[in-house]
């Protein structure tokens, strides 16, 4: 089996949350873009539809505290595609506050 990033998660960078119920996942700084995200705790391309809004909340509530100024999630899967991860994105200093939805 070839070996997923994800699923073996190094723990180099700071962890802010594990959860086992109501089903794994992890909430960490992603090791390439140094911003949150949250991991699923299976080798899965997706969460099903009740699991989406749970990773959703968890990872807000870190992106909130670290991203005053308005962030956004992203689940663009460019290096990793079948193992399911959304990263929190603090919007660029540039982008007027008008055009930043929260
Ligand atoms: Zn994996
Ligand atoms: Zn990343």
């Amino acid at each position: 089996m070839a070996k997923c990033e994800l699923c073996e998660l190094a723990r180099t960078t700071t962890w802010y949350a594990e959860y086992d119920e109501p089903f794994r996942f992890a909430i960490l700084d992603c090791d390439s873009c140094d911003v949150p995200m949250a991991v699923l705790g299976e080798h899965r391309q997706a969460p099903t539809e009740g699991e989406r809004p749970i990773l959703q909340r968890a990872l807000a509530e870190i992106a909130d505290q670290k991203f005053p100024d308005g962030w956004f999630f992203d689940d663009h899967m460019r290096q990793i595609p079948d193992h399911y991860h959304l990263h929190a994105r603090p919007y660029p200093a540039w982008l007027p506050k008008n055009l930043r939805p929260k």
